[in-house]
């Protein structure tokens, strides 16, 4: 397809390219909404196989941070960068070069984390334009509010769907221990979870297998591990065609981005009557905790009080699910449209 219909098919606003062959820069920004606000969204440094690729993802992520903000009753638009490349070999003057093109947008996109970027990057960014947040000084970052959130939707599914007041008894399978996970985990714990997990990292087996209380198992088999609660933390497109007959849980509750590969996958779970609660209404946590950090003075607790009201969001996605007949999916996306196109 071509960039514009591309675009237009996708209602994006707009949609930038920056290549500085000086710094080996190759960027593109996707803005998809302003209307609430300007477009908030991470960098994700990562080396694309190709430019398609790479334009397809950054319109995916941009959309996908539209709905989440909006769901989340944020004024924030939705946009999303990616840089192509290796995330090891970045450089100051390449993190430079890239702080200008985000600052040539005026503010319409504002950066942040995201995979194969740091706080750090956000520090160097921040040293050449105002357009970033997430730095040291600001709310850091943002994968501990992710679990806060992630935790608390998990909560309000167990209460009203898996018909017990707390989590403790119940097993959860978590796919990806990295930033999100591992602080997922600690919340599980303390409420008193079983806890089965996977991980393609050496590193964080080595370090989990030290745990009695965690199980761990192949990565291509956690989907399918018997569980209450499956918990996609690490990748897109885990809920597809192949995995959801296989998948051996209640409820369906991560934080991975686009975890349904197709929009008919939301359909798929609701007919094995799995619950799946809409990852960009339970992955907000973090963009609630940056909009904190943008409100003024940062205070903690108030954003993490804010942070558990995405209980409240997947309550009212279950009841509006339930009342119309549709899956929690499409009733996710028109309480978030109900804004974007209000
Ligand atoms: P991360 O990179 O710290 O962790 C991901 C983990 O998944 C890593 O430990 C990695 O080794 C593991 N992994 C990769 N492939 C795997 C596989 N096939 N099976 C099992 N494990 C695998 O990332 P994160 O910050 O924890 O984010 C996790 C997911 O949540 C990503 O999809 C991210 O886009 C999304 N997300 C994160 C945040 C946040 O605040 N960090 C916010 C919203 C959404």
């Amino acid at each position: 397809m071509e960039l514009l219909d591309l675009r237009s098919a996708n209602d994006h606003e707009e949609v930038a390219f920056r290549q500085d062959r000086a710094t080996g820069l190759r960027s593109i920004v996707a803005i998809h909404s302003t209307k609430l606000g300007p477009a908030l969204g991470g960098t994700r440094f990562l080396p694309y196989p190709s430019e398609d690729e790479a334009l397809a993802d950054v319109m995916r992520l941009a959309r996908a941070m539209s709905y989440k903000s909006a769901a989340a009753g944020l004024d924030f638009g939705g946009g999303k960068a990616v840089i192509i490349g290796d995330p090891h070999l970045k450089t100051e003057a390449l993190l430079r070069s890239y702080a200008g093109f985000i600052d040539s947008l005026g503010g319409r996109y504002i950066t942040t984390e995201d995979v194969g970027t740091t706080e750090e990057d956000m520090n160097v960014i921040g040293k050449y334009t105002t357009h970033v947040t997430g730095t040291s000084q600001g709310s850091h970052d943002p994968s501990e509010a992710t679990a806060w959130g992630v935790y608390n939707a998990m909560r309000a599914v167990t209460e009203q769907r898996l018909g017990q007041p707390t989590m403790a008894g119940l097993h959860v399978a978590v796919q990806g221990v990295g930033k999100v996970g591992t602080a997922l985990l600690r919340y599980l714990r303390a409420e008193g979870c079983g806890l089965t997990v996977a991980d393609t990292s050496d590193e964080v087996l080595r370090h989990l297998s030290r745990r009695a209380d965690v199980t761990i198992v192949p990565t291509e088999e956690i989907h399918s591990f018997p569980c209450d609660v499956f918990s996609p933390c690490a990748l897109s497109g885990t809920l597809n065609e192949k995995t959801i007959p296989q998948l051996r849980c209640r409820a369906v509750i991560g934080c991975a981005n686009n975890q349904l590969a197709t929009p008919e996958a939301a359909e798929m779970l609701a007919s094995r009557e799995i619950v799946y609660a809409p990852d960009f209404i339970v992955n907000a946590g973090g963009v609630i905790n940056i909009a904190h950090e943008m409100g003024g003075s940062y205070d903690h607790d108030a954003a993490f009080d804010h942070v558990a009201r995405i209980a409240d969001t997947i309550t009212r996605v279950l009841a509006m699910s339930k009342a119309e007949d549709i899956t929690t999916e499409r009733a996710a996306e028109k309480i978030a449209e109900e804004r974007i196109y209000a």
